[in-house]
């Protein structure tokens, strides 16, 4: 720490969710070394470990995600989702729900996810300079559909019975053998907060929004949604969008892809739900690796859940607990926190607390450019001289350079 430096203060506390593995050793020495030494860190504290949510009942979930309707901001990280193996390795009372899908509930929020740039570790896409952030739609679709095989001659039907009993039929298909069927839905209330939390998002960051579906062909189903965000665009958000000089379009989603591949990047592009979910995994992959991944929840009312896109990261923890030494990548846990004090600062008018986070951003990307980064990232660098580094020295030479902005 600077001699005499008096540490920046708090007003509102910031909602801090504790996790899991190699991720929770991390999240403990970011504190220590990173923030602590400089904030008056206040924050209201959930241990969202296993085996605090077992005790509870994963009531400190739910307790957490409420906190963060409360206060508007809050900082995860990485838990796990357990599995059967899960069950018998932490001696659960059951297989509990993925955390992130009962805060995501109760926040009926969009997850947006952006890379770190840094010099050394370059996209596959020569031309993308800047982030590409990706809002993905988090409700319906494929992911909670009705699907069945067909055997033999068949006629397949929609059929819709409305509140007062009348019936709607629409011939799907009829079979002359064997096939499949798949039924899907969305909803209004949800695609209106989708659009709303992505609008939100671009004016946050101050950049375009570009909205892609299928609608020439799903002429009912993907118009809905290009209709939904054309509507609240005008209704809502064009007055601000043209203060900031940003621009919000639609594109049908194969011109979008070429048009993405074309471009250098700082845009927010909105996918649905299936898109969202291919396309993060091949922007992250182009962008460079998981560990640089960031990801924010952000929901219709403005409230902010940030946190690292990678897991718990078990097989380096599993490492760490034999003494082994290891070299995990804290970037994404360390911009979780400065995404969030950032944010806080902002809501709350405080200046120093945000230029802190600046500053610990720059001091991290500047570690990496000056060569010193963990395996995963050495694997892929360009930069000459480049040192390997385990887990806890990584997070002292950023702490040194931190220390020297200050
Ligand atoms: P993971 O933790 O993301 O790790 C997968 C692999 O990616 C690691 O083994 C490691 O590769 C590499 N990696 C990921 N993050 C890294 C980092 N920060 N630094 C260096 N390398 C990194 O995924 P997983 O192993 O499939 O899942 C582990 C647990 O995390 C699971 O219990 C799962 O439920 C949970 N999970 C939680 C979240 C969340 O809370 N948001 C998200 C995903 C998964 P090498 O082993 O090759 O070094
Ligand atoms: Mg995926």
């Amino acid at each position: 720490m600077v001699p005499n430096m008096e540490k920046i203060k708090m007003t509102t506390p910031l909602v801090e969710m504790d996790g899991d593995e190699m991720t929770r050793i991390i999240w403990q020495m970011i504190k220590d070394k990173l923030i602590c030494p400089f904030v008056d860190l206040k924050t209201e504290y959930y241990d969202l470990g296993l085996e605090k949510r077992n005790e509870t009942d994963d009531q400190i979930t739910i307790d957490s995600a409420e906190a963060t309707k409360k206060y508007g901001v809050a900082v995860k990280c990485a838990t796990i989702t357990p599995n059967a193996e899960r069950v018998k390795e932490y001696s659960l009372k059951k297989m509990w729900k993925s955390p992130n899908g009962t805060i995501r509930a109760i926040l009926d929020g969009t997850v947006l996810r952006a890379p770190i740039i840094v010099k050394g570790i370059e996209p596959f896409v020569k031309t993308w300079t800047k982030p590409i952030i990706i809002a993905r739609h988090a409700y319906g679709d494929v992911y909670k559909n009705s699907e069945m095989t067909i055997e033999g001659k068949a006629k397949a039907e929609l059929l819709v019975t409305t509140a007062d009993g009348k019936e709607i039929r629409q011939l799907i298909h009829d079979f002359d053998g064997n096939g499949v069927l798949m039924g899907m839905h969305n909803t209004e209330a949800s695609i209106k907060s989708f659009a709303r939390a992505c609008f939100n998002y671009a004016i946050d960051q101050r950049v375009d929004c570009w909205f892609s579906t299928k609608d020439t062909i799903s002429k009912i189903y993907d118009h809905t949604f290009k209709d939904i965000f054309q509507e609240i665009f005008e209704n809502e958000y064009q007055a601000k969008f043209e203060e900031l000089g940003i621009e919000y379009f639609y594109t049908l989603i194969d011109d979008a892809v070429a048009r993405v591949i074309r471009s250098d990047g700082g845009f927010l592009w909105a996918c649905k739900n299936y898109d969202g979910d291919v396309m993060s995994d091949m922007v992250a992959t182009a962008f460079g690796s998981l560990a640089m991944m960031t990801s924010v929840l952000v929901s219709p009312d403005g409230k902010f859940e940030y946190e690292a896109a990678h897991g718990t990261v078990q097989r380096h923890y599993y490492n760490h607990l034999k003494g082994k030494e290891t070299s995990t990548n804290s970037m994404a846990t360390i911009f979780a926190w400065t995404g969030a004090l950032k944010k806080r600062g902002e809501l709350d008018g405080l200046k120093d607390l945000v230029s802190f986070a600046d500053k610990l951003e720059e001091a991290s990307i500047q570690t990496i450019e000056e060569g010193i980064m963990t395996k995963d990232l050495a694997l892929l660098s360009t930069v000459e001289n480049k040192r390997t580094v385990n887990t806890e020295e990584f997070l002292d030479a950023i702490a040194e350079r931190l220390v020297a902005k200050i």
